[in-house]
């Protein structure tokens, strides 16, 4: 057993029991609309156990303090807290060095620090950065933003009608004027799962790093970056049952050492005069200003609860949710599933004939069943199937069989009531 196995697999012995994991989430007791809620939009936002609630109460009752400069007492205590987020982010994507892990607020900001540091440096006319056809807007703008600065260019590869990529035209758009590629993990429309080792491998065959937006894999899967050898990779906290507001970039610490400041003020710099300031060393020299304390208090605690459910057995009872979800369906009338990638998971995205999702999420909301409904802020997604939008239930390793039975019995409401 690799450590990182050891890690993920503490209690690996014994049976998920979903019922005694759903006590720790004490949201998910409550009624909503007079009916128990059920929550299945865990890919917008995942809920937090109390150990988090937990954690941040007791942060802001017993040791609130500005960190890294003070002396006292409670700015050391919060120092330390703080700075044991960060070894507990590396711990658990197994990264080498605790600077190699940057607080950003999430996986947007994690995107546009790059693009607006390492692109802006290593980007110029005509150069290309590949991406897939099936990224959220957060890894499709800022490189947008950075094309119009620089002049270069946006590839897409191209996915097939389960929404799988297709690897041979992603060989294809690698050429020496490539200089970056930045693919998202695990889909949030779709639940597609991208081969991304092979599309890690096939990049650095051709010396181009590769950037992972991993706000879906992260959550549900075990990441290890040393093994994936990405170049950078980033989630948001409030995706893995912690804080908002939150959020991790990873890089390797060579790239992260040549990449220039992305915002000045505070705890960036060593020395500043008017003439002249020099940075600080990493991770500091990305973490601008008063940093969000409590948030990698909170992100630690939500990776202590996670690693002690075991990450493998959460993944596998979620997979598991999915193949039942998947059955049951596809016993709606109308009902066409998009997204049917073989290698996927946690999301459920579909459309139902004659009916607007729009209609589909609040008439579900009136059973007390939470889904979202829109584009998922995957537009080209959206494009690419010919629709506008799709309902969407994505799982956490809280729900049920039973609340997927609420789901489907609630959508032959939906059926009845447009039928
Ligand atoms: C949620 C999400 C993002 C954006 O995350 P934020 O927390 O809003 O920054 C980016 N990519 C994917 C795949 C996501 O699911």
């Amino acid at each position: 057993m690799t450590a990182i196995d050891a890690r993920h697999a503490t209690t690996a012995t014994q049976p998920f029991d979903v019922t005694r994991v759903r006590e720790d989430f004490p949201i998910l007791r409550q009624l909503v609309r007079g009916k128990p809620l059920v929550y299945l939009d865990s890919a917008a936002t995942a809920q937090k156990p109390q150990a988090v609630i937990d954690t941040l109460v007791r942060y802001y009752t017993t040791e609130n303090a500005n960190v890294h400069r003070g002396v006292h007492y409670l700015s050391q205590q919060a120092t330390d807290d703080y700075e044991g987020g960060r070894s507990k982010v590396r711990a658990f994507l197994n990264a080498k060095e605790d600077r190699e892990i940057i607080f950003v607020r999430g996986t947007t900001e994690g995107i546009n620090l790059v693009a607006a540091t390492y692109g802006r440096k290593n980007l110029g006319p005509d150069d290309e950065i590949i991406m897939t056809a099936m990224e959220h807007h957060s890894n499709i703008v800022p490189w947008q933003i950075l094309c119009q600065e620089q002049g270069a260019k946006l590839r897409v590869i191209p996915m097939n009608e389960r929404g799988e990529l297709l690897m041979e035209e992603y060989e294809k758009l690698l050429n020496p004027r490539t200089k970056m590629v930045s693919v998202v993990h695990q889909s949030n429309a779709l639940g597609t799962l991208n081969p991304v080792a092979e599309i890690i491998r096939l990049a650095h065959q051709q010396g181009v790093p590769v950037l992972l937006d991993g706000a879906q894999a992260v959550p549900h899967m075990v990441i290890d970056v040393q093994s994936l050898d990405c170049d950078f990779l980033t989630f948001s906290g409030h995706k893995l049952f912690g804080p908002t507001g939150i959020g991790v970039l990873y890089g390797k610490a060579a790239l992260l050492e040549a990449m220039p400041p992305y915002q000045g003020g505070g705890d960036m710099i060593r020395s500043v005069t008017f003439e002249r300031t020099t940075y600080n060393d990493l991770p500091y020299k990305f973490e601008a200003g008063t940093p969000h304390i409590e948030g990698s208090i909170g992100l630690g605690a939500a990776i202590d609860y996670l690693t002690a459910l075991g990450l493998e057995q959460t993944a596998a009872y979620e997979h598991e949710l999915l193949a039942y979800g998947t059955g049951r369906l596809s016993e709606v009338p109308g009902l066409t599933i998009i997204g049917t990638a073989r290698e996927k998971a946690g999301v459920l995205s579909f459309v139902l004939e004659n009916v607007h999702p729009h209609d589909i999420g609040t008439i579900l909301d009136t059973e007390g069943i939470a889904i979202r409904t829109g584009h998922h802020c995957c537009q080209p997604v959206m494009d690419r199937f010919g629709i506008p939008a799709t309902a969407r239930a994505s799982l956490a390793f809280y729900n049920t069989r039973e609340e997927i039975d609420a789901l489907v019995a609630g959508l032959h409401k939906v059926v009845e009531v447009f039928g």
